[in-house]
């Protein structure tokens, strides 16, 4: 049963998403570890010839920079991280070109930031560059842009910016390598805790069964994974976590071989507006709403009206992406709102007919149009 869900998910992935971590990357000592880097290389090559798109996600320009740089360890104030960051980097690329070379690829390199894909428009012109790239004998190869990259505008680690990207593709697998089996029911290092080789519904007490440890040099932990987990699986796409240090992992994957955890697809896929709306940007603001509001998004498929909105926390402008809230305070959906906080503060608890009166137009029937709305529950 597991065995036949594993072939069905692989055989329907047509872009692979492979994320891999610092630890698999690199050696004790800070150095790359050249060879793993080859046989990761050698694996996505068989991939792509399957007739796949794949697009890399990588760490490890951190780590390799401590090591060139000869630090004693990793820095712990933002220029030393950055510097590490920026001399890694070119390294880590090098070492994945001269690997792609050898197949006929070219290493194309994407450093990205969170502000990437908080407006629209940046966020759609990465998709039409990932797209143009796909045309070539080309692999993209993801990092965060850590250089620049300062707190406001951090992904957090890159298992978020890896479910991230894994958002603006179609028909997505994702593949999470790290230096653990998966995820366990418990302690991986305890006798008692088994491997969970597959989990169908999403459940947030998964969250339990995963340590608040980190590897060594990663910087994201099972925590981290899951919350990247969660945010595909909840779009509709499904996630693997396995062993980035286990001989031929992707290849073994792809045959169907039951290694790691597969988290299937929650429900159907979310259409890639929605996705971003939803899963995405950062809402700006949080809008309270009435229980005839929840009932009318959430069980009839309708707009969100003046008239069930009850309360504002934050300030926006007409078009910013707001987060849902129900009476419960129960986050509920994410939505792009037609007005700005002040005119909703005017208009809330409104029939839609006094708009005009408020406000001397109606630009907008609906503060919150369904077509732009990602519904949660
Ligand atoms: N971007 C960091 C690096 O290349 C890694 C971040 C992470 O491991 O999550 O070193």
């Amino acid at each position: 049963m597991s065995a036949e869900l594993r072939r069905r998910v692989i055989a329907a992935a047509k872009t692979i998403v492979i994320k891999v971590g610092t630890s698999v990357l690199s050696r004790e000592n800070d150095t790359l570890n050249v060879e793993r880097i080859q046989s990761l290389v050698e694996q996505v090559h068989a991939i792509r010839q399957s007739g796949r798109k794949v697009v890399i996600v990588t760490s490890g320009a951190v780590g390799a920079g401590i090591g060139l740089l000869g630090l004693p360890g990793r820095p712990r104030d933002l220029p030393h991280l950055q510097a590490a960051a920026a001399t890694g980097q070119a390294h880590l690329m090098r070492v994945y070109n001269d690997q792609l070379e050898t197949h006929g690829y070219h290493a194309a390199q994407l450093l990205l930031t969170a502000n990437d894909f908080r407006t629209r428009e940046r966020y759609l012109n990465l998709r039409n560059t990932l797209s143009t790239l796909f045309e070539y004998p080309v692999i993209p190869i993801i990092n965060e842009n850590d250089t620049v990259s300062i707190e406001e505008i951090k992904f957090g680690d890159n298992d978020q910016l890896a479910s991230m990207v894994n958002n603006l593709m179609d028909d997505s697998l994702l593949i999470i390598l790290s230096v653990i089996d998966g995820l366990f029911t418990g302690d991986p290092s305890s006798p008692d805790s088994r491997l969970l080789q597959l989990v169908e519904r999403w459940d947030d007490e998964l969250f339990g069964h995963a340590s608040d440890s980190k590897s060594k040099r990663g910087t994201g932990g099972m925590q981290s994974k899951l919350q990247s987990v969660r945010r595909a699986t909840e779009v509709g796409d499904s996630v693997i976590i396995a062993n980035g240090c286990t001989e031929n992992i992707l290849s073994r994957i792809m045959a169907g071989e039951e290694l790691g955890t597969l988290f299937l697809a929650q429900d159907e896929p979310v259409p890639a507006w929605k996705r971003w709306i939803g899963y995405t940007v950062a809402p700006k603001a949080r809008l309270h709403v009435d229980h005839g509001a929840r009932k009318a998004l959430v069980k009839d498929g309708r707009s969100l009206l003046a008239i069930g909105v009850t309360r504002l926390e934050g300030e926006f402008d007409e078009g910013d992406v707001v987060a849902i809230h129900d009476p419960d305070g129960l986050e509920i959906g994410r939505g792009i709102i037609n007005y700005n906080s002040k005119e909703t503060l005017m208009i809330r608890g409104r029939r839609t007919e006094e708009i005009a009166a408020l406000l001397g137009t109606v630009p907008y029937d609906e503060v919150v149009h369904r077509d732009n709305l990602a519904v949660f529950v």
